[in-house]
């Protein structure tokens, strides 16, 4: 393997979110010497998105407190953060940036970490209706719910449901409608489904299941109403639309790069264009097999990805093996999730669900590949260790809660070991 980096002398990363700003820090605390640029349109610092449907949108936290790093924290590092500024066009060939501002940069390596945007849903818009991925939606949500007190959300998924929870604490009257038959339903299975769905009960949010709408008409005075096909109607003064995340790749396909459902990249996140790389929410990578591709929506993943990317720009690429994970907080209870579950997975339950502590774990043809886990952060490390590590399971002592998940861990381990002898 050739290293590289004695060739760089500019690497422009485009998209300052978790995945970007994580892949410029990395690029200098491997040593990197040469011109760091990194391009965000959003005119905040970096921050923590996560914070956009739960405490900033709350209104607890202030925007300067959500940032990932103090300014200065780019500047020491010699980092040119550059805000507010959107890369609206990529010559591969020339390895040249085009900036809206028409200035353009001369790169030797480029990182697209463009994140995603929110779906929108045809036909669907108005005054009074959101979607929200930023942390200026949040604050035009913020204003629109506070100044109608109730809320209509289309989309029982992570980000609808926290919302749902954050709209309560703001004292709105809150709807979630959902087009499946549960919350949730992609990535938990049904007992979860009904916790959460109770959860918002209690929380006096009207969770409205199998709701194929038919109609959404928004009036000149903002007011929504929503029909669904079976008759069912529902008036609002604010709706968000939440109906899930697309990857960005205007700039990518624009550039001609391979994309499908995301920038398409290899275990080192090289895009389909020499010295062009893509990481995060915007990037499709491969698998723990060979013949399986994903795109992560979450934090951590988008975190280790534009590390990971950053060693590979480096010339120092390592085996990319994270098992993705994700969270969701509402009403402060924390849902941690790993790998990837299926709708038809058998789960294998350590704790009670119906007391809102346990850890599920999905297991498929005797192996673990997906975990759920409420108020138990070292069980989901643990499964995500086992479920890194790939073998069988013994189902039993999984479900045993006597057995520690770090013995049912090791007793694996043992067990390949004996079976190798
Ligand atoms: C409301 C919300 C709540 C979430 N909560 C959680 C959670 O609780 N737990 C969890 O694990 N995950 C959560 N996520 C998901 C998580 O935030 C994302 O997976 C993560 O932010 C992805 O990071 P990224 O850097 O790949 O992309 P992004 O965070 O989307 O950053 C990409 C940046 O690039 C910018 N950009 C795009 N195109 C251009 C261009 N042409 N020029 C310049 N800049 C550009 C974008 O505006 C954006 O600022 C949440 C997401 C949202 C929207």
């Amino acid at each position: 393997m050739p290293n590289l980096s004695a060739e760089l002398s500019t690497v422009v990363v485009v998209g300052s979110g978790i995945a970007g700003a994580s892949a410029a820090q990395t690029l200098r605390s491997e040593g990197f010497r040469g011109r760091v640029v990194l391009i965000g349109d959003e005119p905040a610092l970096p921050y923590r998105r996560p914070t956009v449907s739960k405490d900033f949108l709350s209104g607890a936290t202030a925007a300067e407190k959500t940032t990932l790093k103090p300014d200065s924290f780019w500047e020491e590092r010699e980092i040119e953060l550059i805000t507010g500024a959107t890369a609206v066009g990529l010559d591969t060939g020339r390895k040249r940036l085009t900036l809206s501002s028409g200035e353009t940069l001369q790169f030797s390596a480029l990182l697209l970490a463009t994140g995603g945007k929110a779906r929108r849903l045809d036909g669907v818009s108005g005054a009074n209706v959101f979607t929200l991925r930023s942390m200026a939606d949040a604050d035009s949500l913020r204003a629109s719910i506070r100044r109608t007190g109730s809320l209509l959300v289309i989309g029982g998924g992570l980000i609808g449901c926290e919302v749902a929870a954050t709209a309560r604490s703001l004292g709105a009257e809150v709807t979630v409608l959902e087009r499946d038959p549960s919350l949730l339903s992609r990535i938990v299975p049904p007992e979860v489904s009904t916790m959460i769905a109770s959860l918002h009960a209690e929380n006096d949010v009207d969770v409205c299941t199998d709701v194929a709408l038919s109609s959404l008409d928004v009036s000149d005075d903002g007011s929504a109403r929503a029909v669904a096909d079976d008759g069912r109607s529902w008036n609002a003064g604010t709706v968000l639309v939440s109906v899930g995340t697309v990857p960005e790749v205007t700039l990518a396909v624009a550039a001609g790069l391979r994309v499908h459902n995301g920038i398409t990249v290899d275990g080192q996140f090289r895009t389909s264009a020499d010295g062009v790389y893509a990481a995060g929410d915007a990037a499709n990578i491969p698998g723990a097999r060979d013949d399986e591709r994903y795109r992560s929506e979450h934090w951590n993943g988008a975190q280790a990805q534009g590390i990971a990317a950053a060693q590979s720009i480096l010339g120092k690429p390592t085996p990319f093996t994270d098992v993705p994970w994700g969270w969701s907080n509402q009403y402060g209870h924390t849902v941690q999730f790993a790998g990837a579950t299926r709708f038809d997975d058998d789960y294998v339950i350590r704790g009670s669900i119906a007391d809102r502590d346990f850890t599920a774990v999905a297991v498929r043809e005797g192996m673990p590949v997906g975990v759920i886990a409420v108020g138990r952060p070292k069980d989901l490390r643990t499964v995500r260790t086992m479920i890194a590590r790939g073998g069988a399971v013994d189902r039993a002592a999984l479900a045993d809660e006597s057995v520690a998940l770090t013995d049912v861990l090791a007793g694996e381990r043992e067990g390949r070991v004996a079976a190798a002898r």
